[in-house]
């Protein structure tokens, strides 16, 4: 059983699917692990140090591997060098690229996407959203601090005193939460807002002021799986009257709303951008899925009268040595449960509900039912 880990080819992705601690793990379960060369350099993990964990360094890694771990998912030029059959587990994008679905199926490479992993207690190890959303929402705060002009606590001294920055958090799941935490560590004033009910203890359990449109909507706003529905024409109009009053007072802005399947909301026009002090600074998460924040570039500062705009992908990305830690174990914890622990060979349970949510393709068709070509 060789289990290869890829270097990413794509220049913006630093980090890298596997971690010296997870190689001893898959070494404890009879596999063999190979590395592409410099696979873990921009995480800060230099090949001898996978190679002191038992992983040998080639470059001919991927060819007759078994199974590919890696952060994105593989692109054509890639896919030419795996062996047929083989198991590959990425964070796969799968919506709206059908012909990069189509690409693996032909490949003949059995897919996962790590990201559609079911969030239930048993596959909460293996959740991936989770564990780099939290540090996507950490760094966003650590973005807005450095391109906000003063300090975020206040400050007493003799020189006189320096007020608290006040940061407001659009969107309170994972990444929000974990912006939250880390504005207040920073001695923030902070507030947020989310559209499901569930989300108010929590902001309020943080140390932070809640504030939302409260109506009937509101209470029914959580799907059975724990997202936010899309609200109506209606709720957004009545929730943009009282977050513009809010946002004139904020001086650094996170927005982190998502809908799954649809493009993210937009909470914050260029009239609230507007209105915001010279030097504030909005940063938004949700820019790959076309922001939240009117304006927003991807990849881009964009300044309107003194505000700033930080459209940044892959925020995980920017803290790659801790993002790559978490989702290694996440990588070990779901390819486990697919080996023989008696036998050491590969076991997988196609019939799993972990397995039957993540895989996309198979025996050259894309078998998830979710992302079937149309007839
Ligand atoms: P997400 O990334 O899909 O969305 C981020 C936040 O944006 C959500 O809180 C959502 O309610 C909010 N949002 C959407 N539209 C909005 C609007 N118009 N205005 C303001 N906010 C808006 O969310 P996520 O971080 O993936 O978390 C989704 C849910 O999954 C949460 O309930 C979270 O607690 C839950 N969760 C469960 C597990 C588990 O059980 N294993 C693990 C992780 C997360």
């Amino acid at each position: 059983m060789k289990i290869a880990v890829a270097k990413e080819i794509d220049p913006l992705e630093p980090r890298v699917a596997a971690s010296p601690d997870t190689v001893k793990k898959f070494k404890a379960l009879g596999a063999e692990v190979v590395i592409e060369p410099g696979a873990g350099i921009k995480s800060g993990v230099p090949d001898a140090e996978f190679t002191a964990a038992g992983a040998t360094v080639s470059a001919d890694a991927l060819k007759d591997a078994d199974i590919i771990i890696k952060v994105k998912r593989p692109e054509a030029s890639e896919l030419a060098n795996y062996r047929r059959g083989a198991l590959v587990f990425a964070i796969m994008d799968p919506y709206g690229n059908d012909a990069a679905l189509k690409a693996m199926a032909d490949a003949g490479i059995a897919s996962f996407a790590m990201e559609l992993m079911p969030r239930i207690t048993r596959a909460q190890v293996m959740d991936v959203l989770s564990s780099q959303a939290n540090l996507a929402g950490y760094r966003a705060v650590i973005e807005g601090a450095e391109a906000f002009g003063r300090a975020f606590p206040m400050m007493m001294t003799a020189a006189g005193t320096v007020p608290a920055t006040k940061v407001f958090v659009m969107g309170v799941g994972v990444a929000g939460l974990q912006a939250i935490a880390t504005a207040r560590r920073l001695g923030a004033i902070v507030s947020a807002t989310d559209v499901r009910p569930a989300t108010k203890e929590q902001v309020e359990s943080l140390g932070a002021k809640f504030l939302a449109v409260e109506d009937e909507e509101f209470k029914n706003a959580q799907t059975a799986g724990g997202y936010a529905k899309e609200m109506s024409k209606e709720y957004q109009a009545k929730q943009a009257a009282l977050t513009a009053e809010h946002i004139k007072k904020q001086d650094v802005i996170i927005t982190t709303a998502l809908i799954p399947g649809r493009p993210a909301p937009r909470l914050v026009t260029m009239e609230m951008v507007k209105s915001m002090r010279p030097g504030s600074v909005l940063v938004d998460l949700a820019v790959e899925r076309g922001g939240n924040v009117e304006g927003v570039k991807l990849g881009e500062t964009v300044e309107i009268d003194g505000v700033k705009i930080i459209g940044f992908p892959n925020l995980a990305g920017r803290v790659a040595a801790s993002a790559s830690g978490l989702y290694a174990r996440n990588l070990f914890a779901f390819i486990e449960t697919m080996i023989d622990k008696k036998e050491k060979t590969l076991a997988v349970n196609w019939d799993d509900e972990l397995v039957k949510a993540t895989a996309l393709t198979k025996d050259g068709a894309i078998i998830h039912p979710n992302f079937q070509p149309k007839a």
